[in-house]
């Protein structure tokens, strides 16, 4: 499906309880000049195969880089397979590059630098946007020519993402936020066009923003556990897998806000500073 002048997906509806909407591969360019990829899916080979059909529907183009948002496995997973049927540049964040390189050989991987350009088919160009937070090495990529952000997983279009540095994140989204953008294309979930688009980045920054103050809330009440804080700002019907993760996201929180100085934690425990 076309999404905007520059930018094709390809959606599957794969079922992963941590990211409800299936996922998403972009190709971004021209399909009669050049075109990029956008990450490589799992290493299922129905997945792989979907790509690659999607590949052929648009003409197979000249491939001008496979771009990966980060290494998670449902993003890197059909790299090798990827690459063998279509060879290109695989362009990645530095962190990255050796493990890729395991996948496809050294040669084949060029890391990515902060704000890099990388030019397609279509006269348009892709900028690299360092972005950890989800994950140290992830980037996302934005299209100024269509007003388009890939978020990868830092920005999902149906649920919010999980966050190992909350800290890092919080400043990935300030960065994505300097970027003036229409549609988000994230990696999972539906792609957000206009008027919703524009707005979805800020909504994260609120929604991490209330989750914050709602875990000050409980720490000012006495609760110190990462259990109690969590039962006391999620609802009690988790779904048994979702439990573990929002535990992680409540820690997430708790150990930004030590790294900001407001919260101290003992080895057992944490608790606000100066009560
Ligand atoms: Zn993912």
């Amino acid at each position: 499906m076309q999404v905007t002048p520059h930018v094709y997906v390809m959606h599957i509806d794969d079922d992963s309880v941590f990211h409800p909407g299936g996922s998403n591969n972009y190709f971004v360019g021209d399909p009669r000049a050049e075109m990029v990829l956008i990450d490589t899916g799992d290493q299922q080979r129905e997945w792989t195969q979907s790509i690659l059909n999607y590949y052929e529907r648009l003409g197979r183009p000249k491939l001008s880089a496979i771009l990966l948002t980060h290494s998670h496995q449902d993003h890197i997973g059909g790299l090798d397979r990827i690459y063998d049927a279509m060879p290109a540049p695989v362009r990645c964040h530095p962190k990255l590059v050796e493990h890729l390189a395991k996948m496809v050989g050294r040669n084949a991987v060029v890391p990515l630098k902060s704000r890099e350009m990388v030019r397609t088919g279509g006269d348009v160009a892709l900028q690299a946007l360092f972005t950890p937070g989800h994950e140290v090495d992830h980037v996302a990529f934005y299209l100024q020519a269509d007003r388009v952000l890939f978020t990868g997983d830092c920005i999902l279009g149906a649920s919010s993402s999980t966050v190992r540095d909350l800290f890092s994140y919080m400043k990935s989204l300030d960065l994505l936020l300097r970027h003036p953008h229409d549609t988000i294309c994230p990696g999972h979930g539906p792609v957000v066009p206009p008027p919703r688009g524009a707005q979805l980045v800020r909504w994260y920054q609120q929604h991490r923003e209330e989750r914050e103050q709602q875990i000050v809330d409980a720490l000012a009440k006495g609760l110190t556990g990462v259990t109690e804080i969590t039962r006391h700002v999620y609802p009690r019907n988790l779904r048994q897998g979702l439990r573990a993760a929002a535990e992680r996201n409540v820690t997430t929180h708790l150990e930004k806000l030590v790294k900001e100085g407001r919260v101290a934690q003992t080895p057992s425990h944490y608790a606000l500073r100066g009560q």
